[in-house]
């Protein structure tokens, strides 16, 4: 099966602390089309299943599990999607947003090619050392600490916050912040619930040293709304936007996998293990094979 090198903007380290960035991705298979369609699961974890079951190794790190795709950053897990929706639909996205001028929110065209699409790349990691500002760090004991040492939120920390984020986004950035942050001054951070010790000019010095050290696709559309002329920077959900449209076809799905199975005799698994590019080109094929048939009864 035809596969992609990219090249991780962040990358992963495994035990020994080498850093694994070249990673080798597989075109959607209709096993993970079935996956998305049947999206009992949350976001997060789709990333993780579909990243695993389509990644054939990070650097030499093969096979690459769930417990795998979970360790990768919350960038790097962009940035694979970002190409694996390149590989799998092509490289233009074209998308249909509202307008977010209030007064206006009339539906417009937002659109990019993944290609062009600006990718920061990381720090070397996986941690991250920052010094507090005098005024930020906290007093324990008449001693001040303002070392601070972290690693990037990882598809892992996505998971177990997923429940969070839509109803207590505060409470997710600090659970976020308590899971990432390793140190504050000599000791490792205490008990659960340190965080909540921390000045908000503390936590906002901590979120602007990882967001400078995170790595990533820049993921932005820019749009003008030819209602009211103006123009915005949207975000772009990568993971919403490729997913939806994987959902949108899956109705197709089972009536393209009953065709193969009833013309080829193959087995359901068999042609969920196809990717879905190949899959549609043996439809082609039947198709045309049939109308030369057709063609000679009549
Ligand atoms: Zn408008």
């Amino acid at each position: 099966m035809t596969s992609t090198v990219v090249h991780l903007p962040g990358g992963l380290h495994d035990a020994e602390g080498r850093r694994h960035r070249e990673a080798e991705l597989m075109p959607l298979r209709g096993r993970e089309e079935e996956l998305l369609a049947g999206a009992s699961r949350g976001t997060a974890e789709l990333v993780t299943a579909v990243l695993a079951g389509r990644l054939r190794r990070i650097g030499s790190i093969a096979p690459v599990t769930e417990g795998t795709a979970r360790d990768l950053t919350v960038g790097d897990r962009q940035f694979l999607l970002l190409k694996l929706r390149e590989i799998t639909f092509g490289p233009d996205v074209a998308a249909v947003v509202s307008c977010p001028w209030p007064a206006c929110g009339k539906k417009m065209d937002a659109g990019f090619r993944i290609p062009d699409v600006p990718v920061r790349s990381g720090g070397d990691g996986p941690l991250f050392d920052l010094e507090l500002s005098r005024e930020a760090a906290p007093v324990d004991g008449g001693r001040a600490h303002r070392r601070v040492r972290f690693r990037l939120p990882t598809g892992g920390d996505q998971e177990a916050l997923a429940g969070l984020v839509d109803g207590d986004p505060a409470g997710a950035l600090r659970a976020l912040l308590e899971r990432c942050v390793v140190a504050i001054g000599p000791a490792r951070p205490p008990e659960a619930g340190w965080s909540e010790t921390l000045s908000p000019r503390a936590r906002a010095e901590i979120e602007r040293a990882m967001a400078a050290v995170a790595p990533g696709p820049e993921l932005t559309m820019d749009a003008r709304c030819p209602e009211c002329g103006r123009t915005f920077t949207l975000p772009f959900e990568v993971a919403d936007f490729f997913f939806g449209e994987v959902h949108a076809s899956t109705d197709l799905l089972y009536r393209e996998v009953h065709y193969l199975a009833y013309h080829y005799h193959w087995s359901e698994a068999e042609i969920l293990g196809l990717p879905m590019d190949k899959r549609r080109r043996y439809i082609e094929l039947l198709g045309e094979h049939i109308e030369r048939l057709n063609d000679a009864v009549g």
